[in-house]
């Protein structure tokens, strides 16, 4: 028989637990469907394990800098397996926190696998479940390149299962992921290579942030290759992996490579063609602004729509949904414009609104202003080694409206969430003057810029 729910969700991650709760709370009968852990990609293999394990490795550069600050100190080895432990149970207890949450919330979980049947109605395990509202929230999977021997490496999801520290390891990518990868690996010892398509990473954040980034690695002693085309991968007698190149030149010894050269929708298996749900080329699904596919009574929400994919993005855009079907506010959306985003690089990245050359591009270059400061963050004042700072406010218009935030240094993780509510709300830059610092800080410095 079938089961009849106002809501059906399919996928327990961050946009679908988010949206599944909000609509609960105004009294829709919902049903969370995951196939997988609860929690999604964040929890269980994405934002949570990672900030954990770029912790470690700030833990890390602290105990490297503590002989300088006075303490009789030498760093002991470090056991990669005993923070695995400790991580893997903390997420464990995050998972147990998602489906008390579940329960609390009146929100019903099915475990297995959705698919559709028509447009209102989802099998799962047999089962047919029928809903005029559902929301697709299965977010995304990472690529693995179609290469003779691609499957001698691991991904993101692989990452974390690692059981020991790799010595020498290949990080094959240049987005977030593959920074944040590398930053980690080489703060914990390993000796890192950082192996890029093109000339740069993090292509789309602002200039300033690329070029003092890339210095750090340099510096941090990470081997940056760029414009390397990957032709295949090999394997050695000694488990030693070797990658060679369209143009024949071969990197060898590595006892690891990790692909983060990027995620693709998790449509797999979902059968959208039988619910008439449009996907563009890449096989993202297509939204409207107001969070609705193609087929009415059909929504997607997160990763699988291709749209900014970041946690807080799919929650919000879950919530304002729930909001609009079931809260009762016809207007609510999320505004994907000015969403603040954090690299865990090392020093961290913080950024929020245009790049320079965007700016530019969007008001012309003699309207855009930019304001800039580079300095040594004081934790450095007593250290030999000094990682740099930089703040960047770039400002369109006569009067000075703030339409950039850029920051990487110590603390900018933190510091950038403050700046993006001044600039979600049209900060000017005097704004910005006419607050008053607070010292000794960095982020005094994105206050007193001239
Ligand atoms: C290594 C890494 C680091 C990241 N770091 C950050 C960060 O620091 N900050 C940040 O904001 N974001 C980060 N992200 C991105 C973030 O994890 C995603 O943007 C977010 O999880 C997207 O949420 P979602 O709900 O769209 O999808 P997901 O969280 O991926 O959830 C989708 C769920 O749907 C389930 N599912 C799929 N198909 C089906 C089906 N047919 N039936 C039932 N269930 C199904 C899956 O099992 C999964 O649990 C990171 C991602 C990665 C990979």
């Amino acid at each position: 028989m079938t089961e009849r729910f106002d809501f059906l969700v399919i996928g327990g991650g961050s946009g679908g637990m988010a949206s599944a709760r909000r609509a609960a709370a105004y009294g829709a009968k919902t049903a969370l469907i995951e196939t997988g852990r609860i929690g999604g990609t964040c929890v269980n293999v994405g934002c949570v394990p990672k900030k954990v394990m770029w912790n470690t490795a700030h833990v890390a550069e602290i105990m490297r800098h503590a002989p300088e600050y006075g303490f009789d100190f030498t760093p002991g080895e470090f056991h990669w397996a005993t923070i695995k432990r400790a991580r893997d149970a903390y997420i464990e207890r995050l998972n147990d926190i998602y489906h008390r949450n579940l329960d609390v919330s009146d929100v019903t979980e099915i475990t297995g696998t959705a698919v559709f049947k028509d447009p209102r109605t989802v099998i799962v395990n047999g089962q047919d479940y029928h809903s005029e509202n559902i929301l697709i929230a299965t977010g995304g999977t990472p690529v693995v390149p179609d290469l003779p021997g691609a499957e001698l490496g691991i991904t993101s999801d692989g990452f974390f299962e690692l059981e020991s520290q790799p010595k020498r390891v290949v990080v094959i990518g240049g987005g977030y992921i593959a920074v944040e990868f590398a930053g980690v690996l080489a703060a914990l010892g390993s000796e890192v290579t950082l192996l890029l398509r093109g000339e740069v990473f993090l292509r789309g954040f602002d200039a300033t942030l690329r070029e003092t980034l890339l210095e750090e690695m340099q510096n941090a002693g990470i081997n940056i290759l760029t414009c390397v085309h990957l032709a295949r991968l090999a394997q050695d007698d000694a488990g030693q992996l070797t990658l060679v190149s369209q143009s024949g030149e071969r990197m060898s010894g590595f006892d690891n490579a990790i692909w983060a050269v990027g995620r693709r929708p998790m449509t797999d298996g979902l059968h959208l063609d039988r619910a008439g749900v449009e996907i563009d080329p890449r096989g993202f699904i297509v939204t409207d602004g107001l969070q609705n596919t193609s087929v009415e009574g059909i929504y997607a929400v997160g990763d699988v729509t291709g749209r900014k994919a970041l946690t807080p993005v799919a929650i919000a855009a879950g919530r304002r949904l729930a909001d609009r079907v079931f809260g009762g506010q016809a207007e609510a959306h999320l505004d994907y414009e000015t969403i603040p985003s954090v690299v865990f690089s090392h020093p961290p990245i913080g950024t929020v609104g245009l790049t320079e050359d965007e700016a530019h591009d969007m008001y012309g270059e003699s309207a855009v202003k930019v304001y800039q400061s580079r300095f040594t963050n004081m934790f450095y004042a007593v250290t030999s080694h000094r990682s740099p700072t930089v703040v960047k406010l770039i400002t369109a218009g006569e009067k000075d409206k703030v339409v950039g935030c850029h920051v990487i240094g110590d603390a900018a993780d933190e510091i950038i969430q403050g700046f993006a509510v001044a600039v979600k709300m049209g900060a000017y830059k005097s704004d910005l003057d006419n607050t008053v610092a607070i010292h000794p800080t960095a982020a005094e410095e994105l206050v007193t810029l001239r």
